[in-house]
């Protein structure tokens, strides 16, 4: 199996995510994905759950990016009710964006968390960029058209990474 398929963490859901444990971890900027793992890609706007888990990243002086490759309208929308700042259009598994940000914003790479629901994309570009990645389970069980071969591949490498137990708790 590829090791870049492979993340360095899991868990059930982006609002179970220890934001304290993040802190004392050393990170200090987390890139966060939004369709699937912070809302479902039919809510158009943070609901009060995501709206509390982004401001324990600002309480424990965390820098959140969200990080989409969905249309500028859909990210900037999202970002702008959570008061952060935001990528569209990342071309997520290309690391291109994001490493460009890490630099520009002088974070080496340790420093760095990514959080996504889609190995193909999320995980792979973490990995591409050397920076650590805590995978999630998809919140939206209806399947969106330009999402759904990269999901079957993502059903049978998460089938794979439990099977060698590859899936470490956060
Ligand atoms: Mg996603």
């Amino acid at each position: 199996m590829n090791k870049n398929y492979i993340p360095t963490w899991y868990c059930d859901k982006a609002i179970h995510i220890d934001v304290l444990k993040i802190a004392n971890q050393g990170f200090k900027l987390v890139f966060c994905d939004i369709d699937n793992t912070l809302v479902s890609p039919f809510v158009k706007h943070p609901n009060e759950e995501v709206k509390k888990f982004v401001q324990l990243f600002k309480e424990n002086h965390l820098k959140l990016v969200i990080i989409s490759n969905n249309k500028e309208e859909r990210v900037q929308t999202f970002a702008q009710d959570l008061e952060v700042e935001y990528i569209y259009e990342a071309k997520k598994p290309n690391p291109k964006k994001l490493l460009q940000y890490i630099h520009e914003h002088h974070y080496q790479e340790h420093e760095v968390l990514a959080i996504g629901d889609q190995i193909m994309t999320d995980v792979l570009c973490a990995n591409r960029a050397h920076i650590s990645v805590i995978l999630v389970d998809k919140l939206e069980k209806k399947e969106q058209f330009i999402t759904f071969f990269p999901r079957r591949l993502d059903i049978f490498y998460r089938k794979k990474l439990k099977k060698k137990n590859l899936l470490r708790n956060f």
